[in-house]
Protein backbone atom coordinates (compact mmCIF):
# COMPACT_ATOMS: atom_id res chain seq x y z
CA UNK A 1 0.00 0.00 0.00
CA UNK A 2 1.20 3.59 -0.72
CA UNK A 3 1.70 5.96 1.84
CA UNK A 4 -0.58 7.88 0.53
CA UNK A 5 -3.27 4.77 1.01
CA UNK A 6 -2.19 4.16 4.33
CA UNK A 7 -2.40 8.32 5.26
CA UNK A 8 -6.11 7.66 3.89
CA UNK A 9 -6.60 4.75 5.71
CA UNK A 10 -5.27 6.21 9.15
CA UNK A 11 -7.53 9.42 8.89
CA UNK A 12 -10.58 7.29 8.06
CA UNK A 13 -9.91 5.56 11.19
CA UNK A 14 -9.24 8.23 13.35
CA UNK A 15 -12.31 10.10 12.16
CA UNK A 16 -15.98 9.78 12.84
CA UNK A 17 -17.43 12.94 11.39
CA UNK A 18 -16.72 12.05 7.53
CA UNK A 19 -18.37 13.67 4.66
CA UNK A 20 -18.40 12.62 1.13
CA UNK A 21 -18.85 15.19 -2.05
CA UNK A 22 -18.75 13.47 -5.35
CA UNK A 23 -19.33 13.61 -8.79
CA UNK A 24 -19.60 11.96 -11.88
CA UNK A 25 -16.79 10.36 -11.46
CA UNK A 26 -17.80 7.80 -8.83
CA UNK A 27 -20.23 5.88 -11.31
CA UNK A 28 -17.94 5.53 -14.16
CA UNK A 29 -16.84 2.24 -12.61
CA UNK A 30 -20.59 0.83 -12.83
CA UNK A 31 -20.71 1.84 -16.41
CA UNK A 32 -21.93 5.63 -16.38
CA UNK A 33 -19.60 7.63 -18.19
CA UNK A 34 -18.96 11.13 -17.16
CA UNK A 35 -18.59 14.19 -18.86
CA UNK A 36 -15.67 15.45 -18.94
CA UNK A 37 -12.88 12.42 -19.32
CA UNK A 38 -11.52 11.99 -22.99
CA UNK A 39 -13.98 8.98 -23.00
CA UNK A 40 -16.97 10.79 -21.53
CA UNK A 41 -19.95 12.93 -23.11
CA UNK A 42 -18.72 16.22 -23.74
CA UNK A 43 -15.73 14.54 -26.07
CA UNK A 44 -18.27 12.55 -28.13
CA UNK A 45 -20.20 14.37 -31.60
CA UNK A 46 -23.60 15.54 -31.33
CA UNK A 47 -25.49 17.99 -33.45
CA UNK A 48 -25.43 20.36 -30.14
CA UNK A 49 -23.10 20.29 -27.44
CA UNK A 50 -24.34 18.11 -23.97
CA UNK A 51 -24.74 21.61 -22.10
CA UNK A 52 -27.08 23.02 -24.48
CA UNK A 53 -29.04 20.23 -25.25
CA UNK A 54 -29.44 19.69 -21.23
CA UNK A 55 -30.31 23.07 -20.68
CA UNK A 56 -33.54 24.50 -19.83
CA UNK A 57 -34.49 26.31 -22.46
CA UNK A 58 -33.69 23.64 -24.61
CA UNK A 59 -35.67 21.74 -22.63
CA UNK A 60 -38.84 24.77 -23.27
CA UNK A 61 -37.92 24.76 -27.39
CA UNK A 62 -36.85 21.25 -28.32
CA UNK A 63 -38.16 18.60 -25.68
CA UNK A 64 -38.15 15.79 -28.27
CA UNK A 65 -34.66 15.95 -28.94
CA UNK A 66 -33.71 16.80 -25.22
CA UNK A 67 -35.35 13.54 -24.34
CA UNK A 68 -33.75 11.37 -27.22
CA UNK A 69 -30.34 12.50 -26.33
CA UNK A 70 -31.48 12.08 -22.05
CA UNK A 71 -32.40 8.73 -22.62
CA UNK A 72 -29.61 7.89 -25.02
CA UNK A 73 -26.83 9.02 -22.88
CA UNK A 74 -27.95 9.61 -18.94
CA UNK A 75 -30.31 7.16 -18.41
CA UNK A 76 -28.67 3.88 -17.15
CA UNK A 77 -31.33 1.71 -15.55
CA UNK A 78 -29.23 -1.64 -14.80
CA UNK A 79 -26.11 -0.05 -13.43
CA UNK A 80 -25.44 -1.79 -10.32
CA UNK A 81 -23.05 0.34 -7.50
CA UNK A 82 -19.25 -0.38 -7.04
CA UNK A 83 -16.71 -0.55 -4.15
CA UNK A 84 -16.69 3.13 -3.97
CA UNK A 85 -21.13 3.35 -3.44
CA UNK A 86 -20.54 0.17 -1.33
CA UNK A 87 -17.75 1.50 0.79
CA UNK A 88 -19.03 4.81 1.76
CA UNK A 89 -22.35 3.27 2.45
CA UNK A 90 -20.71 0.81 5.09
CA UNK A 91 -18.58 3.93 6.77
CA UNK A 92 -21.98 5.93 7.22
CA UNK A 93 -23.16 2.17 8.72
CA UNK A 94 -20.47 2.17 10.97
CA UNK A 95 -21.64 6.27 12.35
CA UNK A 96 -18.07 7.50 10.74
CA UNK A 97 -19.45 8.91 7.83
CA UNK A 98 -22.37 11.45 7.94
CA UNK A 99 -23.82 12.41 4.67
CA UNK A 100 -22.76 11.55 0.66
CA UNK A 101 -23.14 14.84 -1.19
CA UNK A 102 -23.41 13.78 -4.89
CA UNK A 103 -23.72 15.49 -8.16
CA UNK A 104 -24.71 13.03 -9.59
CA UNK A 105 -28.13 12.06 -10.75
CA UNK A 106 -28.49 8.04 -10.77
CA UNK A 107 -29.29 7.01 -7.63
CA UNK A 108 -26.81 4.70 -6.82
CA UNK A 109 -25.30 5.68 -3.41
CA UNK A 110 -29.25 5.09 -2.29
CA UNK A 111 -29.02 1.32 -3.47
CA UNK A 112 -25.80 0.29 -2.15
CA UNK A 113 -27.37 1.19 1.08
CA UNK A 114 -26.52 4.73 2.21
CA UNK A 115 -29.37 7.04 4.18
CA UNK A 116 -28.14 10.46 4.47
CA UNK A 117 -27.24 11.15 0.41
CA UNK A 118 -27.99 14.94 -1.12
CA UNK A 119 -28.39 14.80 -4.37
CA UNK A 120 -27.45 18.40 -5.54
CA UNK A 121 -28.37 17.93 -9.05
CA UNK A 122 -31.66 15.99 -8.86
CA UNK A 123 -31.96 12.28 -9.41
CA UNK A 124 -33.66 10.72 -12.98
CA UNK A 125 -35.59 8.46 -10.26
CA UNK A 126 -37.78 11.11 -9.95
CA UNK A 127 -40.01 12.53 -12.32
CA UNK A 128 -43.19 15.11 -12.22
CA UNK A 129 -45.71 16.38 -14.62
CA UNK A 130 -45.89 19.92 -15.26
CA UNK A 131 -48.89 20.72 -15.57
CA UNK A 132 -50.56 18.58 -12.38
CA UNK A 133 -47.40 17.68 -10.25
CA UNK A 134 -47.96 13.82 -10.47
CA UNK A 135 -44.84 11.63 -10.04
CA UNK A 136 -43.60 8.97 -12.30
CA UNK A 137 -40.54 6.75 -11.84
CA UNK A 138 -37.87 5.75 -14.34
CA UNK A 139 -39.14 2.91 -15.77
CA UNK A 140 -42.06 5.51 -16.72
CA UNK A 141 -40.00 7.54 -18.90
CA UNK A 142 -37.80 4.97 -19.86
CA UNK A 143 -40.60 3.01 -22.10
CA UNK A 144 -42.42 5.89 -23.26
CA UNK A 145 -41.65 6.81 -26.50
CA UNK A 146 -40.67 10.19 -27.71
CA UNK A 147 -41.52 13.14 -24.50
CA UNK A 148 -43.19 10.98 -21.61
CA UNK A 149 -46.80 12.62 -21.16
CA UNK A 150 -48.90 12.44 -17.62
CA UNK A 151 -52.44 11.13 -17.66
CA UNK A 152 -53.79 14.56 -17.63
CA UNK A 153 -51.62 14.96 -20.89
CA UNK A 154 -49.23 17.07 -19.05
CA UNK A 155 -45.11 16.17 -20.00
CA UNK A 156 -43.43 15.03 -17.66
CA UNK A 157 -40.25 16.26 -16.53
CA UNK A 158 -37.07 14.60 -14.73
CA UNK A 159 -36.24 16.33 -11.50
CA UNK A 160 -32.65 17.04 -12.43
CA UNK A 161 -31.23 20.42 -12.04
CA UNK A 162 -30.62 21.40 -16.09
CA UNK A 163 -28.20 23.77 -16.75
CA UNK A 164 -29.27 27.58 -16.34
CA UNK A 165 -31.86 25.88 -13.49
CA UNK A 166 -31.21 26.97 -9.52
CA UNK A 167 -30.23 24.04 -7.26
CA UNK A 168 -32.59 23.74 -4.01
CA UNK A 169 -31.24 26.03 -1.69
CA UNK A 170 -32.48 23.84 1.29
CA UNK A 171 -30.60 21.15 -0.19
CA UNK A 172 -27.22 23.98 -0.38
CA UNK A 173 -27.99 24.57 3.00
CA UNK A 174 -27.67 21.45 4.44
CA UNK A 175 -24.70 20.52 2.10
CA UNK A 176 -23.00 23.43 3.94
CA UNK A 177 -23.63 22.65 7.39
CA UNK A 178 -22.14 19.04 6.91
CA UNK A 179 -19.45 20.15 5.14
CA UNK A 180 -18.70 23.46 8.20
CA UNK A 181 -18.77 20.51 10.96
CA UNK A 182 -16.91 17.61 9.02
CA UNK A 183 -13.77 16.60 10.79
CA UNK A 184 -12.85 15.03 7.33
CA UNK A 185 -13.96 15.27 3.62
CA UNK A 186 -13.12 13.17 1.23
CA UNK A 187 -14.15 14.56 -2.46
CA UNK A 188 -13.83 12.31 -5.33
CA UNK A 189 -14.58 12.01 -8.62
CA UNK A 190 -15.51 15.23 -9.81
CA UNK A 191 -13.88 17.75 -12.14
CA UNK A 192 -15.03 20.23 -9.29
CA UNK A 193 -15.90 22.76 -12.41
CA UNK A 194 -19.43 22.87 -11.89
CA UNK A 195 -20.59 25.77 -9.46
CA UNK A 196 -22.17 26.08 -7.47
CA UNK A 197 -21.84 22.45 -6.19
CA UNK A 198 -17.55 23.16 -6.54
CA UNK A 199 -18.07 25.83 -4.45
CA UNK A 200 -19.21 23.64 -1.16
CA UNK A 201 -15.41 23.01 -0.91
CA UNK A 202 -14.61 26.21 0.50
CA UNK A 203 -16.80 25.68 3.56
CA UNK A 204 -14.50 22.62 5.07
CA UNK A 205 -12.67 24.06 8.00
CA UNK A 206 -10.43 20.91 9.06
CA UNK A 207 -7.16 19.45 8.15
CA UNK A 208 -8.09 16.56 6.38
CA UNK A 209 -9.51 17.41 3.11
CA UNK A 210 -8.60 14.37 0.70
CA UNK A 211 -8.81 14.51 -3.34
CA UNK A 212 -9.24 10.93 -5.30
CA UNK A 213 -9.69 11.82 -8.78
CA UNK A 214 -7.87 9.73 -11.59
CA UNK A 215 -6.95 13.19 -13.36
CA UNK A 216 -5.90 16.90 -12.12
CA UNK A 217 -8.57 18.97 -10.71
CA UNK A 218 -8.35 23.09 -10.28
CA UNK A 219 -8.24 22.59 -6.51
CA UNK A 220 -5.66 19.97 -5.83
CA UNK A 221 -3.70 22.64 -4.08
CA UNK A 222 -6.35 23.08 -1.51
CA UNK A 223 -6.08 19.18 -0.57
CA UNK A 224 -4.01 17.88 2.76
CA UNK A 225 -4.20 14.66 0.68
CA UNK A 226 -4.48 13.56 -2.90
CA UNK A 227 -4.87 10.42 -4.34
CA UNK A 228 -4.37 9.79 -7.93
CA UNK A 229 -6.53 6.88 -9.16
CA UNK A 230 -10.08 4.99 -9.67
CA UNK A 231 -11.80 5.80 -6.89
CA UNK A 232 -13.77 2.29 -6.83
CA UNK A 233 -10.34 0.40 -6.63
CA UNK A 234 -8.73 3.20 -3.47
CA UNK A 235 -12.07 2.17 -1.76
CA UNK A 236 -11.69 -1.66 -2.13
CA UNK A 237 -8.08 -1.68 -1.14
CA UNK A 238 -8.52 0.18 2.22
CA UNK A 239 -11.87 -0.97 3.48
P1 LIG B 1 -17.17 15.58 -14.62
O1 LIG B 1 -17.53 14.68 -15.76
O2 LIG B 1 -17.01 17.02 -14.88
O3 LIG B 1 -15.81 15.07 -13.98
C1 LIG B 1 -15.59 13.74 -13.61
C2 LIG B 1 -14.26 13.68 -12.90
O4 LIG B 1 -14.11 12.38 -12.35
C3 LIG B 1 -13.06 13.92 -13.82
O5 LIG B 1 -12.17 14.78 -13.17
C4 LIG B 1 -12.48 12.51 -14.02
O6 LIG B 1 -11.10 12.53 -14.17
C5 LIG B 1 -12.86 11.85 -12.73
N1 LIG B 1 -13.07 10.40 -12.80
C6 LIG B 1 -13.70 9.69 -13.77
N2 LIG B 1 -13.75 8.39 -13.43
C7 LIG B 1 -13.11 8.28 -12.23
C8 LIG B 1 -12.83 7.19 -11.36
N3 LIG B 1 -13.21 5.94 -11.64
N4 LIG B 1 -12.17 7.46 -10.21
C9 LIG B 1 -11.76 8.72 -9.91
N5 LIG B 1 -12.00 9.78 -10.69
C10 LIG B 1 -12.68 9.56 -11.84
O7 LIG B 1 -18.23 15.29 -13.47
P2 LIG B 1 -18.79 16.26 -12.32
O8 LIG B 1 -17.69 17.02 -11.70
O9 LIG B 1 -19.65 15.40 -11.46
O10 LIG B 1 -19.72 17.32 -13.06
C11 LIG B 1 -20.52 16.95 -14.13
C12 LIG B 1 -22.02 17.07 -13.97
O11 LIG B 1 -22.51 15.97 -14.69
C13 LIG B 1 -22.61 16.92 -12.62
O12 LIG B 1 -23.40 18.02 -12.45
C14 LIG B 1 -23.52 15.68 -12.68
O13 LIG B 1 -24.84 16.05 -12.34
C15 LIG B 1 -23.58 15.29 -14.11
N6 LIG B 1 -23.39 13.86 -14.44
C16 LIG B 1 -23.86 12.89 -13.62
C17 LIG B 1 -23.66 11.55 -13.92
C18 LIG B 1 -24.20 10.50 -13.00
O14 LIG B 1 -25.21 10.73 -12.35
N7 LIG B 1 -23.55 9.34 -12.89
C19 LIG B 1 -22.94 11.21 -15.08
C20 LIG B 1 -22.48 12.23 -15.92
C21 LIG B 1 -22.70 13.56 -15.56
Amino acid sequence: MTREMEQLKQWIEESDNIVFFGGAGVSTESGIPDFRSVDGLYHQQYKYPPETIISHSFYMRNPEEFYRFYKNKMLFPDAKPNAAHLALAKLEAQGKLKAVLTQNIDGLHQDAGSREVLELHGSVRRNYCTRCGKFYDLPYIVQASGVPKCSCGGAVKPDVVLYEEGLDQRTMQKAVSYIRNADMLIIGGTSLTVYPAAGLIDYYRGNRLVLINKSVTPMDNRADLIISGKIGEVFAEIL
